[in-house]
């Protein structure tokens, strides 16, 4: 339990320096339980903490954890070149809280994407060590056969990587889609896999992070919402 002023709170949630933050109150711009918080040295438990900025609700959060459901032609870099950043597609205050995207997914890659501030859980998350399997949705140019299902699942080498690469699980949808579920993360891995077996990836979806189902969280595409402590148990 913490009692922060509320400037403090404000620029720990990405609301701006403590200057602006007090600028914001002392505006009348912040409110607390309906009343607006008209003194800057005001403190409260950060636990919990309901508040508005501009009437618009917000709530406390040591450490922020999303899911977007990215759409195409959007960047996962922190500098994009060539498409707008998916931070584009969050409030501005994630930005300055540094939410980042954990992974990458290509620029026309579309689906499940997690976000956070959490430095820690980015890292694990990221971890080479830590084959949390992810399940994509390829769309392919030629027809789906047996034949590429089983190279797959058997392993395909790539330029680059010492030892061949193989899907996890890998099925036929229909013609020209497969769902593989990969444990690596390797650059552009779904689409060179298919290159290496003799296929092209025409579109990418990633649909699931170990137990986390996009489908389930009911998000349009550039939707985005919080994960909760049941839902990220579900990455392990
Ligand atoms: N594999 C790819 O080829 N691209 C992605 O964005 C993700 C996995």
């Amino acid at each position: 339990m913490s009692k922060l002023p509320l400037p403090r709170i404000l620029q720990s949630q990405g609301f701006g320096t403590r200057k602006w933050c007090q600028e914001l109150i002392a505006d009348g711009e912040v409110a607390i339980g309906g009343e607006t918080v008209a003194d800057h040295r005001a403190a409260f438990e950060t636990d919990g903490l309901e508040f508005t900025v501009y009437g618009e609700p917000w709530r406390y959060r040591e450490h922020i954890y999303i899911a977007l459901n990215k759409p195409a032609d959007y960047e996962c870099s922190r500098k994009p070149s060539h498409h707008p950043g998916v931070l584009t597609l969050l409030p501005e205050q994630f930005r300055l809280r540094d939410v980042q995207p954990v992974g990458r997914l290509d620029h026309d890659t579309t689906g499940l994407l997690l976000m956070s501030d959490d430095g820690a859980f980015i890292h694990a998350q990221s971890s080479p060590k830590r084959h949390v399997p992810k399940l994509y949705v390829a769309t392919t140019h030629d027809p789906v056969t047996p034949e590429l299902i089983a190279q797959l699942l058997a392993g395909v080498k790539l330029h680059d990587e010492p030892a061949p690469l193989a899907a996890v699980t890998c099925r036929m949808i229909d013609t020209h889609r497969i769902e593989i579920v990969l444990e690596q993360g390797k650059y552009h891995q779904v689409k060179r896999m298919l290159a290496a077996a003799g296929n092209h990836c025409t579109a990418l979806r990633r649909t699931q992070i170990g137990g986390l189902k996009l489908d389930l969280l009911d998000l349009a595409e550039g939707e985005w919402c919080y994960l909760d402590e049941a839902q990220l148990a579900l990455l392990t």
